[in-house]
């Protein structure tokens, strides 16, 4: 897939990800283009990881779906 370009600048977006640390049982991971002159951000998929005893819990947001989501249910 091309990467996208800044809506404001027209540069090449960045395509990174961040891992927030959380308190253990919970963590944020973060997949998103980044505009490496002006700093602009478009967030993409976002996964949380939940512990909860021995078991791992994936949740899997998707910005487009979310938005989708929203819009049906008004
Ligand atoms: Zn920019």
């Amino acid at each position: 897939m091309e990467r996208p370009s800044c809506p404001r600048c027209r540069t090449r977006l960045e395509y990174r990800m961040e891992a927030e640390i959380g308190d253990g049982s919970r963590r944020v991971i973060r997949y998103y283009y980044r505009c490496p002159r002006c700093g602009y951000r478009i967030y993409d998929s976002v996964i949380v990881v939940k512990k909860n005893g021995s078991k791992t819990i994936l949740e899997l947001t998707e910005p487009i779906y979310a938005v989708a989501r929203r819009i049906a249910i008004h």
